[in-house]
């Protein structure tokens, strides 16, 4: 049965179908994997009550082979009419070939919120010295910025004709041998992912949400994108949201019991800041382009992009899409040995999404402990003392054998 939307609100069958993506390279190694980690899961939290009926559907390599296509229109399609579902990565040629698969998803769903929560799960290895500091959401911008992919290669006819206009309209000089790209943040696109990071915030009890820009160099682009959100929390928030700026000029620096701080800091600072005080910082609102290094950025302290979850949503209309956040490391594909930790908590996530409590944390919990049992695929067990190696498929099986219903 199909998850539906009726006033803005999610309507979750207990059986509902979601559509899966298996994905290029080590796709084929995880999303199977993934997919019996989230049956036995939902089995174990909901005893037969709940079951998820699954839908492939195509893209990259596959679906070019079957429809000669990379992305079907019926693929998009799905997307929208189910409302959730999962997808492995998908191969995006560099510098040449069709564009990013990711990108276009994205862009065409409008899912404009990049979710990319960054926890420490015990056992992980990591190179921090306190990885449990780390606790954050980031909420990139998924659908503009210099990433929505604006550009003109060097030489080209719209390459030169922007270069002459900017000669000649706007007495701005820009090299002859240029490739040329665009970076639009509207007031639009700003105030939409700070509503939802916003909204997220309160609705899960976190203590801040912090805006990460670079708005003191690119005033009208990532100052617009911090100054909206703050007028944003200004106009809509005030009873419930406050500006770092005001509890120091206002309280003495420390907040009002229960008001959710506003606050910002520029995007290099944001790097130290992640490395040195982690746990100062809790959702995390950005421009795509900042959003994509740091969420990669803030995945290694927890020990790597290998073991972090995302989603692209659209919180307006609710379409979800929920993703491993690593790429398709061909060189391992179809050898059964990567981590399928990423795409399975991606589905933890996925499941709190839908309302369907219990499951996350049981995933989450199995994860722990098989960790913690040194059981682990080749990633962490190079980095751990006294490891097992064990295949993506045995490190599956080893999570559902350590589920326990929280
Ligand atoms: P990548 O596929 O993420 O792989 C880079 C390295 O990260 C791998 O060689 C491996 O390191 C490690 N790694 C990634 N996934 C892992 C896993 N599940 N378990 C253990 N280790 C893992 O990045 P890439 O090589 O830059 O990109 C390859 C292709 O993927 C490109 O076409 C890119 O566009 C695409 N991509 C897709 C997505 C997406 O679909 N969301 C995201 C990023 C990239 P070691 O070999 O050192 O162990």
């Amino acid at each position: 049965m199909k998850i539906m939307v009726e006033n803005g609100k999610m309507n979750v069958p207990d059986n509902p179908t979601i559509p899966y993506i298996i994905g290029d390279g080590i796709g084929i190694d995880i999303t199977p994997v993934a997919i019996k980690v989230f049956d036995a899961a939902v089995e174990k939290t909901y005893g037969g009550k709940r079951k998820i009926e699954w839908m492939k559907i195509l893209a990259g390599k596959e679906a070019i082979d079957k429809t000669g296509e990379p992305l079907p229109k019926e693929t998009l399609n799905a997307i929208k009419d189910y409302v959730v579902s999962i997808k492995g990565p998908l191969e995006t040629p560099i510098g040449k070939g069709f564009r990013s698969l990711n990108v276009t998803l994205r862009q065409t769903l409008d899912l404009f919120v990049c979710f990319r929560p960054v926890k420490y799960i015990k056992g992980v290895p990591s190179p921090m010295k306190r990885p449990e500091l780390v606790d954050i959401i980031v909420f990139r911008e998924n659908t503009e910025d210099v990433y929505a992919g604006i550009e003109w290669p060097v030489d080209s006819d719209k390459a030169k004709e922007i270069i002459r206009f900017l000669k000649e309209k706007m007495g701005v000089t820009v090299r002859e041998d240029s490739g040329i790209g665009i970076k639009p943040i509207s007031i639009t696109g700003s105030r939409r992912i700070g509503k939802a990071a916003i909204d997220y915030a309160l609705e899960h009890e976190r203590k801040s949400v912090t805006i990460m820009h670079k708005g003191n160099i690119m005033k009208y682009t990532e100052g617009l994108f911090q100054a909206e959100i703050y007028k944003l929390a200004e106009e809509q928030y005030k009873d419930s949201v406050i500006t770092e700026e005001e509890i120091n000029e206002k309280y003495n620096g420390n907040a009002p019991e229960g008001m959710l701080i506003l606050k910002h800091r520029i995007a290099d600072s944001m790097f130290q800041q992640m490395i040195l005080r982690p746990d100062e910082y809790d959702v995390i609102v950005t421009p795509n382009l900042n959003g994509d290094y740091l969420s990669d950025a803030a995945a290694a302290q927890i020990g790597g992009i290998g073991i972090a979850p995302g989603a692209n949503i659209n919180y307006e209309n609710k379409v979800a899409l929920f993703e491993a956040t690593h790429g398709t490391s061909p060189k391992h594909a179809g050898k059964n040995e990567v981590n399928p930790g990423s795409i399975i908590l991606s589905g933890a996530e996925m499941f709190e999404y839908m309302g369907w409590k219990g499951i996350k944390e049981t995933i989450i919990n199995a994860i722990e402990k098989t960790v913690l049992e040194k059981h682990v695929t080749y990633d962490f067990a190079r980095l751990m003392d006294g490891a097992i190696k064990v295949s993506t498929g045995e490190f599956g099986d080893r999570i559902i054998k350590n589920m326990e219903v929280i």
